[in-house]
């Protein structure tokens, strides 16, 4: 007798999943993390907090704690505000509340890969528009996209990851009155939003369609956790509420953020001196003539290689420093990415780097 394998979805068939090899090695700049662990008296108090909770109980749906906690740090109430398993969560909620079959979302290539992957999932349609030479969106270019496609969401990633691209106030401001004209919701992806001089939060307004989504992983040093969060008005963010799992964020995630914000002085000295480091590694690489580096407003840094930029990635390896391959990626052929590490971690890779150029040019 005969028997069938189940399939998948037909439109999942040509998904590849989300590749980021996880390599055991002495620098790892390859994921954007942040470089230090949280404050140990973080840890301490986490843990301690921890010792009081009724883990027989369900965690508070409402997550209300660490929303108010979390509101009076950004100056928002607590009804902006929706909390996931990292931002991917979030995003994922969006497109499952706002996507789907029969709607799509348009995207600015070269752009975060789980914008299109997420899209994938849940059905949505993906709107690939362009980006400037220097990897900006021009406004009227995007707002005439707006038009034409009339996408139910609308992703501007700032700071762009691969990219490092801030996107100025003024083109958020353009999308957003675009996205206005066709009911289209905007969603600037601001993970990487405290190394940038601005934040789109400060347009969130309960009249505007716009969604700042942000994390816990790069900053707060929580990757490990998974937390994330979006401001938007409340009307959104009670559609979204519905879609979201009940129960979603588990006790410990829940008191993690909450507690995290404690710390918001060191975390903030943190973000100064990564951007610091941004700075003297942007111009140590600027200094190798066969690399071309994009200026950045996040905790990494692209830059191209003129030549074979994966067997430069392939001999970094070799000595122990991982970065990302982008070299086969549309748009940023040849181009290669740096997290903003410590200061030994960046001259380390530093170092790697000048000796792997001067081993294939020679
Ligand atoms: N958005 C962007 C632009 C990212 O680069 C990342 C992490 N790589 C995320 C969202 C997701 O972060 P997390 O799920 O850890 O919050």
């Amino acid at each position: 007798m005969s028997t069938r394998r189940p399939e998948p979805r037909d439109d999942l068939r040509a998904l590849s999943g989300y590749h980021s090899p996880q390599i055991d090695v002495a620098v790892r700049l390859n994921t954007n993390e942040s470089p230090y662990p949280p404050p140990s008296a973080f840890v301490t108090r986490w843990l301690h907090a921890l010792e009081a909770v009724d883990w027989n109980r369900y965690p508070d749906r409402g997550a209300q704690e660490l929303k108010a906690a979390l509101g009076a740090f950004l100056r928002q109430p607590p009804a902006r505000l929706l909390c996931g398993n990292g931002s991917n969560e979030v995003l994922q909620t969006l497109l499952l509340t706002y996507g789907g079959a029969g709607r799509c979302a348009l995207m600015f290539e070269p752009t975060y890969a789980l914008h299109a992957q997420i899209a994938r999932g849940t059905g949505t349609g993906i709107v690939v528009g362009e980006r400037d030479g220097d990897y900006t969106i021009d406004p009227a270019t995007a707002a005439a996209a707006i038009a034409r496609s009339r996408p139910a969401v609308v992703f501007v990633c700032s700071p762009n990851n691969p990219t490092g691209t801030v996107e100025p106030r003024e083109t958020v401001e353009t999308l957003l009155a675009a996205a206005r004209e066709v009911g289209a919701l905007v969603v600037v992806d601001e993970a990487y939003g405290e190394f940038a001089p601005w934040s789109a939060i400060s347009l969130v307004d309960d009249d505007q369609p716009l969604v700042v989504v942000r994390t816990y992983s790069k900053v707060w040093s929580l990757a490990g956790v998974r937390l994330g969060f979006a401001v938007a008005p409340p009307w959104v963010i009670a559609e979204l509420e519905k879609v979201l799992l009940p129960y979603n964020l588990s006790v410990p995630t829940q008191v993690a953020g909450t507690v995290a914000l404690e710390f918001a002085d060191e975390m903030e000295h943190r973000v100064a001196s990564l951007v610091e480091e941004r700075g003297r590694l942007f111009a140590a690489l600027s200094e190798l003539d066969t690399i071309a580096v994009v200026p950045s407003g996040a905790n990494f840094l692209l830059f191209r290689v003129d030549g074979d930029a994966h067997d430069v990635w392939k001999r970094l390896l070799a000595r122990n420093v991982l970065v990302r391959d982008f070299s086969s990626w549309p748009r940023v052929e040849g181009c290669l990415r740096v997290t903003v590490g410590t200061q030994a971690e960046n001259d380390r890779f530093l170092d790697a780097l000048r000796e792997v150029l001067a081993e294939v040019s020679g």
